[in-house]
């Protein structure tokens, strides 16, 4: 980091405001706890974040706050507490944490969270569905999942314009426009749709930024860690979606990222390999699974994590504030459709990431925890492997649940995948190798 970067503040700036956003964002559902303000219970693929702030609805993203009780290393608490009042250890870890947050009268590590008024959700996973059906039977509230229609096979996505993509984008606004009656008996306010074109403006603006971040990852040397930072950036692009908050954070994290592909300014000190990572991260030694490949050089540049997990916001799409709803729906399926297609047909967006991004390599990252995310992964780094000679590691743990996270093992794989990529280099260069401990290029799960 040079001098002159940081004492203009802006090298650093995207972490620090997002570590100052979330504290905000915790407080404020803290006060509507205290004061009893009922909450929108909704979900990263699809927040529809636009929509509910035109209804005054805090917030409530429970797969963040369950991810939080693992970062913070008291997710074991709340897995356990679930467990015992009967969910099985194969449930997903985020649904466990919460169900033990709802038990515990919404008490996290961060603050206290607002009950539910209303959960609104999509299919883009299918837990979504049975997760919401906790809630509504805990609190008899009404809960809404919006159906849209995904990938029907890996490429075959249809477009604006096309007859099948309009029937689709026609279904999913007649479903929002069913929801608005509902959100304005849940919360008293009536829809006005300037609101919403407000709210919709300032989501351009931040998905206009987080398509540019992602793309400047590309400078050499790489500019942000995307399994550390990103994760940081990400949550500021579900917590502030369609408020003035995020557009403002992603335009300052633009000119960050500008500034330091400008001088130069580098991630790591010695970048020696470019990773890509598939999967939901380790977070119950988040710091540590990363070190255990900043230790070798290698960063990761890009992940499908950035773009299913933000709801396909990468594609930075741009609504058209002159006909809202419709352009909702549009954009909602879009970058809903996005996220499955980050999930289930990963090889084409991995294949574009390697070009685009100049990866040396690809982490796959199954969970326990996460079916949605890990089943195929296995299959999907075949067809990688049949489509690309590239160096690949295939590592299981899982995001919440520590009893299955083994550092010691995670770091033998992880030592001598980076053997072989150092050996790879160096056949490559025609010198003579390293002892091939790994072929890590060949899929061995
Ligand atoms: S995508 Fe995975 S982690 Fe998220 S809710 Fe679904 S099963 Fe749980």
């Amino acid at each position: 980091m040079t001098q002159a970067a940081e004492s203009a503040g802006i090298v650093g700036r995207g972490n620090n405001d997002g570590a100052r956003l979330f504290r905000q964002w915790f407080e404020e559902l803290a006060a509507a706890a205290e004061s009893g303000r009922p909450a929108a219970y909704v979900f990263v693929m699809g927040s529809l974040g636009e929509l509910l702030r035109a209804f005054d609805l805090p917030m409530v993203f429970p797969e963040i706050n369950s991810l939080q009780t693992a970062v913070r290393r008291t997710a074991h608490e709340y897995l356990n507490e679930a467990e015992d009042y009967g969910y099985s250890p194969d449930v997903c870890g985020y649904v466990k944490a919460d169900v033990a947050t709802q038990l515990r009268g919404g008490v996290l590590p961060m603050g206290r969270i607002p009950k539910p008024a209303i959960a609104v959700y999509t299919n883009a996973c299918n837990t979504y569905v049975k997760w919401a059906e906790i809630w509504e039977r805990m609190y008899g509230i009404p809960v809404f999942t919006l159906d849209v229609p995904g990938t029907r096979a890996a490429g075959t996505q249809t477009w604006p314009g096309d007859p099948d993509f309009e029937h689709d984008r026609r279904y999913v606004e007649a479903q929002l426009r069913e929801l608005i009656p509902l959100l304005e008996r849940v919360s008293g306010v009536k829809f006005d749709v300037d609101r919403l074109r407000e709210a919709m403006g300032h989501a351009n603006a931040l998905g206009r930024g987080w398509k540019r971040v992602l793309a400047l990852n590309a400078s050499r040397p790489s500019l942000f860690n995307a399994l550390t930072d990103g994760t940081i950036y990400l949550g500021v692009a579900n917590g502030f979606r369609g408020a003035p908050e995020g557009a403002a954070y992603f335009t300052d994290l633009v000119e960050e990222m500008e500034v330091k592909s400008a001088r130069g300014i580098g991630t790591l000190t010695d970048e020696q390999y470019r990773l890509l990572f598939v999967g939901v991260p380790c977070y119950p030694i988040f710091r540590r699974f990363s070190e255990l490949f900043t230790e070798h050089g290698g960063t990761f540049v890009g992940s499908t994590y950035l773009h299913f997990a933000s709801g396909g916001a990468n594609l930075g799409y741009e609504y058209d504030l002159a006909r809202p709803l419709e352009s909702l729906a549009e954009g909602v399926l879009i970058g809903v459709r996005d996220a499955m297609d980050a999930m289930f047909h990963q090889t084409p967006v991995l294949l574009r990431m390697l070009d685009d991004l100049g990866a040396d390599g690809v982490v796959y990252h199954p969970i326990k925890s996460c079916r949605t995310v890990s089943t195929g992964l296995a299959d999907s780094r075949r067809a990688l492997l049949a489509a690309r000679d590239v160096p690949s590691l295939f590592i299981e743990s899982d995001m919440m649940d520590r009893r299955v996270v083994s550092e010691a093992q995670l770091k033998n794989r992880i030592d001598a995948f980076f053997e072989g990529l150092a050996s790879r280099r160096a056949q490559a260069a025609g010198r003579s190798t390293v002892p091939p401990r790994a072929t890590a290029a060949q899929p061995t799960a």
